[in-house]
């Protein structure tokens, strides 16, 4: 595919920013009934996926995120065994999931089929835990899914969505953090990707825990971390606890991560000044 430009640009019009890479070749384009995915070659942060003409993953900065959209969830539940995970189609956090022993089942319900199908080509390193007979992948819309889903028949579940637009707005009511709550057992743990702490504390972060709230998770806290490749580069993921507290999480050492760490995961809880009672209401 010949490329007009050899950077990928991805503006954020509301901002007044954008964030470019320089991209040797594009891989792979193709128009699914949910979205637009694209997948290109980049000249040092190695392959971009893009949907709807936003960043997903690079190959250079994407364990930053699913490092934390695993660990510190699976560290805060005593004992995790059965994990769903909503989206994350590129199957990056499901990878870190299966890190953990105490995991005897992993289910994983993106809507899209052709984002997993598009990892397993192009980020084999993602998808290499797929065939581990702990996982179920499933595609279907994780809004229908979770509505008929058997109540308390999961520990942890985690919502690595798209921006909360389009078919990706459902995942970030209360209607559907309710259902959430109804398959998790207590304890549970909840944890979904929250956008930026600069740019989307009032418009996600702040609706998103009165959503958490109305659907019954007292205890809730916002962790942040580094996403260079997203807007603002300062990314975000929401705890919601049932019968937890977001201190009591355990240390968790696995071999070979690259940012996770119990130290990391305390300096992630500890609330810019800021952002104060926002990210640990009282
Ligand atoms: N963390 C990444 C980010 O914020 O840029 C997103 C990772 S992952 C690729 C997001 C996935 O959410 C996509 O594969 C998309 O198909 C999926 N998704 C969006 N809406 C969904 C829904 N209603 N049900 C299930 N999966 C959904």
């Amino acid at each position: 595919m010949t490329l007009d430009t050899d950077w990928f640009s991805e503006p954020l019009a509301s901002e007044g920013v954008a964030f470019s890479l320089r991209v040797t070749s594009k891989l792979h384009e193709e128009r699914t009934p949910w979205q637009y995915i694209e997948v290109y070659e980049t000249a040092h942060w190695g392959r971009l996926l893009v949907i709807d003409g936003c960043v997903m993953l690079t190959g250079r900065d994407n364990f930053l995120y699913h490092e934390m959209m695993a660990h510190p969830a699976l560290a805060t539940h005593p004992a995790p065994r059965d994990v769903l995970v909503i989206g994350g189609g590129d199957c990056g956090t499901l990878r870190e999931v299966l890190r953990h022993e105490s995991v005897t089942r992993a289910v994983q319900v993106d809507i899209d089929e052709a984002v997993t199908r598009a990892a397993e080509r192009f980020f084999p390193e993602l998808t290499a835990g797929n065939d581990d007979p702990r996982v179920t992948l499933r595609f279907e819309d994780g809004v229908a899914y979770l509505r008929q889903a058997p109540a308390a028949s999961f520990d942890v579940v985690i919502i690595d969505s798209t921006d909360p637009v389009g078919h990706a707005a459902g995942l970030f009511g209360a209607p559907f953090l309710s259902d959430v709550r109804r398959v998790l057992r207590s304890p549970g743990v909840l944890v979904q990707q929250s956008e930026s702490p600069l740019l989307h504390a009032e418009s996600v972060i702040r609706p998103l825990h009165g959503a958490l709230a109305e659907a019954g998770f007292a205890a809730r806290a916002t962790l942040h971390f580094p996403v260079p490749s997203y807007p603002s580069g300062w990314w975000s993921a929401t705890l919601g606890l049932l019968g937890l507290e977001p201190e009591a999480y355990r240390t968790v050492t696995l071999p070979e991560l690259r940012y996770y760490s119990a130290a990391m995961h305390q300096a992630a809880l500890t609330p810019p000044a800021f952002c104060g009672t926002l990210f640990r209401p009282d």
